[in-house]
């Protein structure tokens, strides 16, 4: 069963750790949205069909750049098209990101600390299309939202949009909607940063009754405005061994929670996984639309289409009602490459590693291999073996790389 990925590459401005293929040319979401559908429609093909002739969907991922940048009757296109082309299971997942900025709050005063103007009141909400019940409709039924800190400096240092307070609007407002699947970003590791704000962000995380948290460590991305900065000395990394206690700490407060660790970077209560990015983890088909996005058909080919909003527009144009050939790069992925995204993947969740997949995929030899080279980490408690599967101990989930590396083909 597929995933489909939606890419809308646009935001109001640029946060200043971003390297995501996004544009502030936002006003031509019209334009954007029209392409996007006949990109929709039209690679339909690339993925197998049932005996009926159905291609079966079962999540949809509409994300960026900033998804909740679209009117309402442009996502709602989007979906329709999709509902048109594919057949999206009755209890498909279907996720939408969005800033909290873009939240229309129902009682909220809009002080001073909110930085909305009033040109982003909304045209820009995509939001008619969740149902109201948030449960399996024709519409949305999870939100991600991108919060990031609960930190108003560290917010304004990220240049994000939104405030704390808004944040915490907006997850009271979704589920006063309705909303009973949601998902919340926070980055740890910000510079100046410290333990006692990392646990503040833990405190209100936990208190929102969301069902998801995904907790990255900010990375320092070529090529960024934070990049930059570092480089000027305007902003300092925080140490490593604070970066390690707050990973630390981020797993205890989730796990006092009942929160599952399933992935190195997600943690949900039980029966809320990311349904679609579990699938990237487990190498399901799956089909990204969109300048950026990436597919993968599930054996061994991956595309992605090139990062460029020009190029896209002007294939649609050229198209003219026929063919619309997205520019893209394709990439087969040898044996060893396979192997290595295998072990990669695997180690990433809590699942492991399947040592019997490994074996019936690449071979005895190639098994055998990757239990000589785990050997070592096991003595030293870094890897575990339960039944068939390898797997990372909590405590090695920091050093994940080097861990991987070794078992690198
Ligand atoms: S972090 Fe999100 S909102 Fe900020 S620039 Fe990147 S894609 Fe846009």
């Amino acid at each position: 069963m597929a995933g489909l990925y939606v890419h809308i590459p646009f935001c109001k401005s640029r946060c200043i750790y971003c390297d995501f293929y996004s544009t502030t040319r936002w006003a031509e979401m019209e334009a954007y949205v029209r392409a996007l559908c006949h990109e929709i429609r039209e690679r339909r093909s690339e993925l197998p069909a049932d005996d009926r002739g159905r291609v079966c969907v079962r999540t949809i991922y509409i994300g960026g750049g900033t998804p909740s940048l679209l009117s309402s009757s442009q996502l709602a296109s989007i979906l329709r098209t999709i509902r048109e082309h594919y057949a999206v299971e009755p209890d498909a997942e279907v996720t939408v990101e969005m800033n909290p900025e873009d939240w229309p709050l129902s009682n909220s005063p809009r002080g001073e600390e909110d930085s909305i103007t009033s040109e982003d009141k909304n045209e820009n909400m995509g939001l008619a299309a969740l149902p109201p019940t948030g449960g399996a409709g024709r519409g949305a039924n999870r939100v991600s939202l991108g919060i990031q800190t609960f930190d108003d400096g560290l917010l304004r240092l990220l240049r994000r949009r939104h405030s704390a307070g808004r944040a915490v609007e907006a997850v009271r407002s979704l589920q006063q909607a309705g909303i009973g699947n949601i998902s919340i970003d926070l980055i740890y590791g910000l510079p100046g940063q410290t333990l006692e704000l990392w646990e503040h962000d833990l405190d209100v995380a936990f208190s929102l009754g969301v069902q998801h948290l995904s907790a990255y460590a900010l990375s320092y991305e070529c090529g960024t405005a934070l990049w930059q900065m570092r480089a000027r000395g305007e902003v300092r990394e925080v140490a490593d061994e604070v970066e390690v206690e707050m990973y630390r700490r981020l797993c205890v407060r989730a796990r006092e929670a009942g929160f599952e660790h399933y992935e190195i970077s997600n943690f949900a209560l039980p029966g809320y996984h990311s349904r679609h990015n579990s699938s990237y983890w487990t190498f399901a088909p799956y089909l990204g639309f969109g300048p950026g996005a990436h597919s993968f058909d599930g054996q061994r080919t991956r595309r992605s289409n090139r990062p460029s909003l020009d190029g896209y527009l002007l294939a649609e144009r050229d198209a003219a009602g026929g063919t619309f050939r997205v520019p893209h790069d394709v990439e087969v992925l040898s044996d060893d490459e396979l192997y290595d995204e295998t072990v990669m993947c695997g180690l990433r969740t809590r699942r492991g590693v399947d040592l019997c997949e490994i074996r019936d995929r690449f071979g005895v030899e190639r098994m055998e291999y990757l239990r000589a080279m785990a050997a070592p980490h096991i003595v030293a408690g870094r890897l575990a073996v339960t039944g068939n599967r390898l797997h990372l101990q909590e405590s090695a989930l920091m050093i994940s790389d080097d861990v991987m590396s070794d078992l690198m083909a």
